[in-house]
């Protein structure tokens, strides 16, 4: 909460006039707690979750040929009924995992100062912040993920998310409340090594979300933007891996492949032939 009651105290507090951005955040800052704030985090997750999913459930369901063509997998076809129990899956974890798992991480998020002040940041800091934050994730989600693979971690756990061996956006969170925590550590490492403001890690979490839904999409679109991202791995690399499934000892990596390549765990992808 701001320690601001009205605009005019806080731009004699800081000496200066609000930025557009400011003024708009003191607006809907103001009287919220950092408690209500840090919350956010799950309702954008269910928000974007759906909203980056129900594109891809249309194209899906449509059987357009213009966009099916570029299906990774295409002998396998999804019926609303099965996307629809993947989704009410998914939307259970939420609720049982990562609803407490937000709750109870809230005195953690303060102690390593995730600030909720006026002080917004600029586009450049959101842009570096969230850029360690995937190289951060990257290299402990890669060996998180590798361990999840062992016989033991695989059975009692990662082989609910290889259910799918031919991926589609709503499963990309789909997996054993166990997995959720245990990649959430991951994730939550990036904000908690390099502490920002809690708009970079709404951000983050939003895009990260993005990429999951994009990765698990079964769909290879040679527009999206992603295809400029260098190292980026891309649907059809992690549609391999779900592909190959249990026996899966390769593309581990979650954004990018170095540590694939690094570790020599990089294997062939999916190619689309009829473009
Ligand atoms: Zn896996
Ligand atoms: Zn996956």
């Amino acid at each position: 909460m701001l320690p601001y009651h009205t605009l005019q105290e806080a731009q004699v507090a800081l000496g200066r006039e609000l930025s557009l951005a400011e003024t708009l955040w003191f607006k809907y800052s103001a009287n919220k707690s950092d408690f209500v704030l840090h919350c956010h985090n799950t309702l954008f997750l269910c928000l974007f979750y759906s909203i980056f999913s129900i594109p891809l459930v249309l194209i899906e369901l449509s059987g357009y040929e213009k966009l099916n063509k570029h299906k990774i997998q295409p002998r396998v076809k999804r019926s609303f009924t099965e996307m629809f129990k993947c989704y009410k899956d998914v939307m259970q974890t939420f609720v049982i995992a990562v609803s407490p798992l937000q709750i109870i991480s809230y005195p953690t998020i303060k102690w390593i100062g995730i600030r909720t002040d006026l002080s917004l940041p600029s586009v450049w800091e959101f842009f570096w912040q969230i850029l360690v934050y995937f190289v951060i994730e990257d290299f402990s989600h890669y060996w998180m993920h590798r361990m999840l693979h062992c016989k033991w971690a695989y059975e009692k756990i990662h082989k609910v998310h290889h259910e799918y061996t031919t991926p589609i956006g709503l499963s990309a969170p789909y997996a054993h409340w166990a997995e959720i925590i245990i990649l959430g550590i991951p994730s939550f490492l990036g904000p908690a090594l390099v502490p920002g403001h809690i708009t970079i890690y709404w951000l983050w979490f939003i895009l990260r979300q993005l990429e999951a839904v994009e990765n698990h999409s079964g769909y290879d679109f040679p527009w999206s933007p992603t295809k400029y991202i260098p190292f980026y791995g891309g649907p059809a690399y992690h549609d391999y891996h779900h592909y190959v499934g249990g026996k899966s000892q390769s593309n581990f990596a979650l954004v990018f492949t170095y540590c694939d390549y690094i570790y020599r765990t990089h294997k062939v992808t999916f190619v689309i032939l009829n473009d």
